[in-house]
């Protein structure tokens, strides 16, 4: 162990098409989407505790703007993370994990499956496990559906409930403009209220756009933003119908497609370029309908160790 440290840097993430089957008799759905992992990132750092034969292996601290709602108990995806490598490593010396988030709270992002993913990336670097990149995947999957692609980042097909990666081609980088939500949604609540608006209807299996593979080959930003596409949005406007004012809002200002991002409620405006996000970014805060307002560009790479 040469570190007593280790930092993980993680994307948040976008759904550009999430594709959600019918409900499944476990009360799951299968799910076929395309995610892209963008610059909003949480800084998970683990670190060896100074108190070496203290009871607790595990401690949290949250540093955020808003910290409410995340908890700092055996329910965070963070301690969820380190108990299965702790166990599955025979692990003993405690840990102290910080967590420096700026991806929003039940938004959508997968912020607690990035947080997950950062603990076992730290871990497996700070305690010298030499695992690799699909092995720490494997273990993410175990956590939740969107941690081994955290762990992945970049653009991906996500399959079975989203565990199942396949790298998507994707060239260029796109400009996006986040309309953040300090409110967040649950995502179980999103699911069913899916299922009672789709009640009575054939739902076929989900699937990826051919035109949505073909706009990230060619690196067709204009096409891309024809393409996106969210089963869950009804829902999630359903449930907060001021979603559909921030649609609406965007795409009158130009956005080149706008979606709800996973169960939401961020929004994800798709912009030309840098310029034309920044326009995006005043015109939408000057609207009044949203509160914050940032930018970012994907994709980018997934959990990183940025500083030991
Ligand atoms: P997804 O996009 O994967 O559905 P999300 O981004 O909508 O997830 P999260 O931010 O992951 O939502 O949080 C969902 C809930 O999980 C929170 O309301 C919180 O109670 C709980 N949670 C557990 N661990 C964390 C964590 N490390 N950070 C944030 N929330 C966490």
């Amino acid at each position: 162990m040469a570190h007593d440290h280790v930092t993980v840097r993680v994307p948040g993430k976008v759904n550009l098409q999430l594709s959600v089957g019918p409900l499944r008799d476990d009360g799951y759905h299968d799910i076929a989407t395309l995610f892209q992992a963008v610059s909003i990132f949480d800084d998970v750092k683990v670190a060896l505790s100074g108190e070496r034969d203290r009871k607790e292996r595990f401690s949290i601290e949250i540093k955020a703007d808003h910290p409410h709602g995340i908890p700092t108990d055996k329910s965070n995806l963070a301690y969820i993370a380190a108990e299965l490598m702790f166990n599955r490593f025979q692990l003993e010396t405690p840990i102290d994990i910080t967590i420096e988030k700026r991806i929003p709270v039940a938004g959508g992002m997968a912020g607690g499956s990035a947080n997950a993913a950062g603990v076992i990336v730290a871990i497996d670097s700070l305690f010298s496990l030499g695992l690799s990149k699909s092995e720490m995947e494997e273990i993410g999957a175990e956590i939740g559906s969107d941690v081994p692609f955290s762990i992945s980042g970049g653009t991906a097909v996500g399959t079975g409930r989203g565990e199942q990666l396949t790298p998507a081609l994707a060239r260029g980088e796109y400009s996006w403009v986040l309309a953040l939500s300090s409110n967040g949604l649950s995502t179980p609540a999103i699911y069913k209220e899916c299922d009672r608006l789709r009640e009575g209807m054939e739902i076929s299996a989900p699937q990826i756009n051919e035109s949505l593979m073909h706009a990230l080959r060619s690196g067709d930003a204009k096409a891309l933003g024809k393409s996106l596409q969210n089963d869950l949005q009804p829902a999630a406007c359903s449930i907060r119908p001021a979603l559909r004012l921030i649609l609406d809002v965007g795409m009158d200002y130009g956005a080149l497609g706008g979606i709800v991002s996973g169960s939401g409620p961020t929004v994800a405006f798709l912009a030309e370029d840098e310029d034309h996000a920044l326009d995006l970014v005043v015109a939408l805060t000057s609207s009044g309908v949203v509160g914050n307002v940032v930018r970012a560009s994907g994709p980018v790479v997934g959990a990183t160790v940025i500083d030991r």
